[in-house]
């Protein structure tokens, strides 16, 4: 077991990192310029991976189990799973709670940048600590004041902009609405807007922000000293914007491995084959985000309205992680 660690980054990753190896008496410095985690996201997660432990760490803004795809306006799928598929946490709470532990556990939070120290370092910075090329802009509102079903999410597709707007439920009369395209992406803040207008009619902006995501991960989990977690590392999925997942699964695999081991070769060796289905699922997920990208929108279009429903479940489940499960979702009926 390592005894001390300084992390860059306290979001998802970085804070779950902090929490898990604090607990077990490890020394951790953490750095984030942030006191306050103001990132936007659609904070969807896979109720199939959400522990009770971390329910106990957020609150549930909603409880999602129909979902509505579009392509260029056009109903495509309507799946009513009739059971929760995915919960919409309060993010930002979670990864309060994370830090708030972490520092009761011992866990040094400094609220700046920081730099890489002596001993083991990880860099938690998420798609910040990716190259400006690897990611594009993503822009969300929250409108209050909305009649959306509250179990209901819609993504639907631009073709010509090789992305998707998503609207999903954030409590009582209130939507998360966003997008992200791969085309033009610095026309997202315009798209948004006329979007939110067009579906969502009247309603009040309650809250605008933008960030980035990776599109074109940079996968790595050790370069010189520093260990990679989350996003960093280039755990997110490029074709559904999933990143709280692997942010969280990553964190756990390498506070194991820390726990586990106690030089940088064994860390990386018990890490890298702790993360090889996720790295594996997010190459996949890249895979799949290439074939839509580099189609002509016509293309691009035609592919998405005819994938099979059973696609659609998975992918909506996070259970698309293999090549197997790919291929068999183009032959199974539901
Ligand atoms: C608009 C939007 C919607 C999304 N919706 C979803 C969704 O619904 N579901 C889902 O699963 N994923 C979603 N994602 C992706 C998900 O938010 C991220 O993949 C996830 O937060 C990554 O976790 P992380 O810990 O790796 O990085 P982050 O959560 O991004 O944390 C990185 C931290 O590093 C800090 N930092 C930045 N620069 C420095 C520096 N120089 N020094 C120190 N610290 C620094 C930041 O302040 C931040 O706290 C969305 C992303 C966006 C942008």
């Amino acid at each position: 077991m390592v005894d001390k660690v300084s992390i860059q980054g306290l979001g998802i990753a970085g804070s779950v990192l902090a929490e898990k190896l604090s607990s077990k008496g490890v020394k951790v410095k953490a750095y984030d310029p942030q006191k306050e985690y103001v990132k936007p996201c659609g904070e969807a997660v896979p109720v199939s991976f959400f522990s009770n432990d971390y329910l106990r760490l957020t609150d549930i803004k909603s409880r999602v189990n129909r979902f509505m795809v579009k392509v260029d306006g056009k109903t495509v799928v309507d799946w009513d799973a009739k059971k929760t598929i995915w919960f919409i946490i309060d993010k930002k709470k979670f990864v309060s709670n994370l830090r708030e532990r972490a520092l009761a556990q011992g866990a040094e939070l400094i609220w700046s940048t920081g730099k890489p120290e002596k001993g083991v370092y990880v860099d938690a910075r998420g798609p910040f600590s990716q190259e400006s090329d690897k990611t594009i802009p993503v822009y969300r509102l929250i409108v209050r004041g909305v009649e959306w079903d509250e179990n209901t999410v819609l993504i639907e597709f631009d073709s010509r902009k090789a992305g998707f707007y998503w609207v999903f439920p954030a409590g009582e009369k209130i939507v998360n609405i966003g997008g992200g395209f791969a085309r033009e992406p610095k026309k997202v803040v315009k798209m948004v807007h006329n979007y939110a207008s067009h579906v969502l009619g009247k309603g009040e902006i309650i809250n605008k922000a933008a960030s980035i995501i990776t599109i074109h991960p940079k996968y790595r989990i050790l370069e010189g000293r520093t260990f990679y977690v989350g996003e960093a590392a280039g755990f997110v999925m490029p074709s559904t914007g999933e990143g709280i997942r692997p942010a969280i699964l990553s964190a756990e695999k390498l506070s194991q491995a820390l726990l586990e081991e106690d030089s940088i070769h064994s860390i990386y060796r018990n890490y890298a084959s702790s993360v090889k289905p996720l790295l594996m699922e997010s190459r996949l997920s890249y895979t799949l985000f290439r074939v839509m990208l580099y189609k002509k929108p016509d293309a691009r279009a035609r592919l998405l309205s005819s994938l099979p429903r059973v696609f659609w479940k998975r992918y909506f489940s996070a259970t698309l992680s293999s090549w197997k499960e790919l291929f068999f979702s183009f032959f199974t009926q539901i």
